[in-house]
């Protein structure tokens, strides 16, 4: 964390990323002007990798979220956006993708200082971003009804209409990603939107609500309200003038959507919490298994809805993989997250810093073996070491909750049907991960498994064509994929007399 590694990557884009954070002053988009919000209210950020504030945001509240579902309500009853040339709105979000391209470095720089995760991970992350985009202006003008067969005397077929206004709102682990896995499918379905970035890290999707701002969208179309859960979040889950609501964070709070969203019956898409299981056969390729494994659970600090956290290794192999996995997390580099070759970031908050650490209490006070790390790194920024619990058993709080930290649980088991009944004995079911070189495995564990997404000899992969969703309490809905075309849009059956 020496002065020398932070300057690894800066230079222009570091330099940006810092005077735009220092040009203060960051307010909501609403109806296409950039507004305070009407309390004066602003609240800050901080930098969680050395506890400072970085800066002051206008803060949403419940009169703010009227005026973004009033401004989003008008742009999608004027046509403006939903009602032009599919051709023109695959432009705009080939435009947003080459926007954040063109300001990928910049993007990077500001996520790593408001949420932590190192600068090579951002860098991917923003990419992944804009990839999303292309992919979904890829989609604008694929998206189309169906001419349904019948008798001579009747036409009938069927519109694929948008839902109308959607109020998206996303956890801080990955803002980009997230708000282009929202926002990208939101907009080629032709719908209008009000984003809430979560709390904790809003810069990045400020900054491209500036970007958005400036390709001249029509007004209202994108609207940014920074601010807090349970007053601009509840207050968008329970408007009465929003169609559909699309959320991302934890299993409590999204039952909490759930709730609040039945009052005018919103669709609503909800991606929740997980402790994926990650199943290594003896059958393996023991070198990738390993290498894959310690990034499932410690990339982005184990801030990751499916990151790799329970981790089955075959009885046979248990030490031995355990002692892999050890020596292999024990070389990662835990430092600044703006250093070129740092492999490990801080942890969101002191918050969630303490709750990690208090997991790690639970796991040995539940009798697992801490295999490594455990502790807190450093006494400025909220830094925990790769931790490793060896011996588990399913059933302990480490091997059930979700930690959201880089804390792995390795557990044994005895053959096939173990691995599959232990794997799926959670409350949880986002993603799961198989290693074999059977391929008749492989396939039957994955089929077995009660997962919304299966990796075979990978962990972690995503590509926009991929949806992800939940199984069991991680999910309703899915993003991403085909199947996010229709969580964006309903269909509308039409029948004429001839
Ligand atoms: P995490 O624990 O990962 O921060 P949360 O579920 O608390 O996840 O938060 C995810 C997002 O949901 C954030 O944008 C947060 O502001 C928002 N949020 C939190 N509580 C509520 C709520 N009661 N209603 C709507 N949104 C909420
Ligand atoms: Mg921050």
């Amino acid at each position: 964390m020496s002065a020398a590694s932070e300057t690894a990557t800066s230079t222009k884009a570091h330099r940006a990323a810092l005077d735009w954070i220092r040009s203060g002053g960051k307010r909501l988009l609403i109806g296409g002007e950039w507004i305070e919000a009407l309390s004066k209210k602003t609240f800050t950020t901080i930098n969680p990798a050395t506890e400072e504030v970085l800066t002051e945001i206008s803060e949403a509240d419940t009169a703010d979220i009227d005026l973004a579902v009033h401004a989003a309500r008008q742009a999608f009853e004027s046509d403006s956006w939903s009602g032009i040339s599919p051709h023109a709105r695959a432009k705009y979000l080939v435009r947003i993708a080459d926007a954040i391209e063109r300001h990928a470095e910049e993007l990077a720089v500001l996520e790593s200082f408001d949420m932590g995760a190192p600068i090579a991970y951002s860098i991917t992350r923003v990419h992944s971003a804009a990839e999303l985009f292309r992919y979904y202006a890829g989609w604008v003008t694929k998206i189309h009804g169906t001419t349904n067969p019948t008798d001579n005397s009747r036409f009938i077929y069927t519109l694929r209409e948008p839902m109308g206004v959607c109020a998206l709102i996303n956890a801080w682990n990955v803002p980009l990603v997230m708000a282009a896995s929202k926002l990208g499918p939101a907009l080629a379905c032709g719908n209008t939107a009000i984003l809430k970035p979560a709390e904790q890290a809003p810069l990045s999707t400020i900054r491209l609500g500036e970007l958005i701002h400036s390709l001249e969208l029509p007004p209202g179309v994108v609207n940014i309200v920074p601010g807090f859960g349970p007053t601009a979040g509840a207050a968008m889950a329970l408007h009465g003038d929003v169609d559909k609501i699309a959320f991302t964070g934890s299993t409590e709070v999204g039952k909490r959507i759930l709730q609040a969203s039945s009052g005018n019956m919103k669709k609503v898409t909800l991606e929740l919490g997980g402790k994926s299981p990650n199943i290594i056969f003896p059958d393996a390729d023991l070198d990738r298994a390993v290498e894959s494994s310690v990034i499932g659970f410690c990339r982005n600090s184990g801030q990751v809805c499916s990151a790799g956290t329970r981790l089955f290794v075959h009885e046979s192999l248990h030490d031995k993989v355990t002692r892999r996995i050890c020596n292999l997390a024990s070389q990662y580099q835990v430092g600044s997250p703006l250093a070129q070759d740092t492999q490990m970031g801080p942890l969101i908050s002191r918050k969630q810093m303490e709750r990690v650490l208090s997991y790690v209490d639970a796991g040995k006070s539940e009798g697992a073996r801490l295999m490594m790390g455990g502790s807190r790194v450093g006494d400025i920024g909220y830094f925990v070491q790769p931790t490793v619990f060896s011996n588990v058993e399913n059933a302990m709080q480490i091997a059930q909750e979700e930690i959201f930290g880089p804390v792995l649980s390795i557990i044994p088991f005895k053959d096939e049907d173990d691995a599959v009944l232990k794997g799926n004995e959670t409350s949880y079911g986002l993603a799961a991960a198989v290693w074999t070189s059977d391929a008749s495995r492989a396939h039957r564990v994955a089929r077995a498994l009660k997962s919304g997404r299966v990796w075979i000899n990978t962990y972690a992969e995503t590509d926009p064509v991929m949806s992800i969703g939940g199984y069991k309490q991680s999910g309703y809905g899915r993003e991403m994929g085909a199947e996010s075309i229709e969580a964006y849009t309903q269909t509308k059956s039409v029948l004429m007399r001839l």
